[in-house]
């Protein structure tokens, strides 16, 4: 092993926030490197360029709810590798690798909390289950959340954050991009208000269903938003794109999203949308 590689794994340098210990990390966006504990108290933001270094979903329950009223609901659906699939690895070993490493039991969480005293629907992904892949644990999930937002008449925010589609569960995993779009519709219909808030990143099939069909869209700052990802596209079009292509100032300019709303400032704009659109 090098004198660098030694270095690197007693000061564990440029290990993502994922892993525990991290003293340093490198800002994905500016390169700065951050000492973690500041970057921790300032909400996972990179103080340097504003970048919004990926959170999980505890945090955003700390963020945007209320303490302690956060309650989970059918936290216990899990998938099952119906196909039986394989790639490098079976996917009934990385689904387990998922559940241990996130504590969960599938990709998104779902359930209920109070945002200053109102109660809300909320689903949050998380990207560490398997790139939070939409297969069809999270869409019954989504189905259910919706189903239960539309008894209790609550509003209802989801916080994308994925790869996009399940490609271990095929085509089941493609059918969840209509069945969730066909709940929102209905939800809609009952003109209670949707909120989506993109982080980063929200690309594939999800973009191209729920996470689109919002009444409002606020996204992250620096957020990746987008269906195929910047390289395929470069590749495909053999063109230069232009700069800030698919990032959330680009999708505010071009009319994809309505405004753009940085972490510490996300509870306190969520309620006064909800407080014009319910009051
Ligand atoms: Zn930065």
């Amino acid at each position: 092993m090098s004198w660098l590689e030694n270095m690197k794994k007693r000061f564990h340098i440029g290990v993502r926030k994922e892993v525990p210990g991290s003293i340093w990390i490198k800002c994905e966006d500016c390169g700065t490197i951050l000492f973690n504990d500041k970057l921790k108290e300032n909400l996972w933001v990179c103080n340097s360029c504003d970048f919004h270094f990926r959170i999980i979903p505890d945090d955003y329950i700390r963020l945007l709810l209320d303490e302690g009223t956060f309650s989970d609901i059918n936290a216990n659906i899990h998938s099952i590798d119906f196909l039986k699939f394989r790639d490098v690895k079976k996917y009934a070993d990385r689904i387990k690798t998922a559940q241990n490493n996130t504590n969960s039991k599938s990709a998104i969480r779902t359930g209920t909390g109070m945002i200053f005293g109102r109660m809300v629907a909320i689903g949050i992904m998380d990207f560490r289950f398997i790139g939070g892949s939409l297969g069809s644990v999270v869409g019954e999930k989504i189905i259910r959340l919706i189903d239960m937002a539309l008894e209790k008449k609550l509003p209802l925010i989801i916080i994308p954050q994925s790869g996009g589609a399940r490609m271990q569960e095929s085509s089941i995993s493609l059918m969840q991009m209509a069945k969730t779009s066909a709940a929102i519709g209905q939800y809609s219909k009952a003109g209670l208000p949707y909120i989506v808030i993109l982080t980063n990143p929200t690309t594939g099939g999800v973009t191209a269903s729920f996470a689109m069909l919002g009444d409002i869209h606020i996204a992250e700052p620096k957020a990746l938003i987008g269906f195929a990802g910047p390289r395929v596209i470069k590749e495909a079009m053999k063109c230069e794109l232009p700069d800030g292509f698919q990032k959330s100032d680009f999708l505010l300019e071009h009319g994809f999203c309505d405004m753009i709303v940085s972490r510490k400032n996300m509870k306190r704009e969520i309620s006064k949308i909800l407080n014009i659109l319910l009051d």
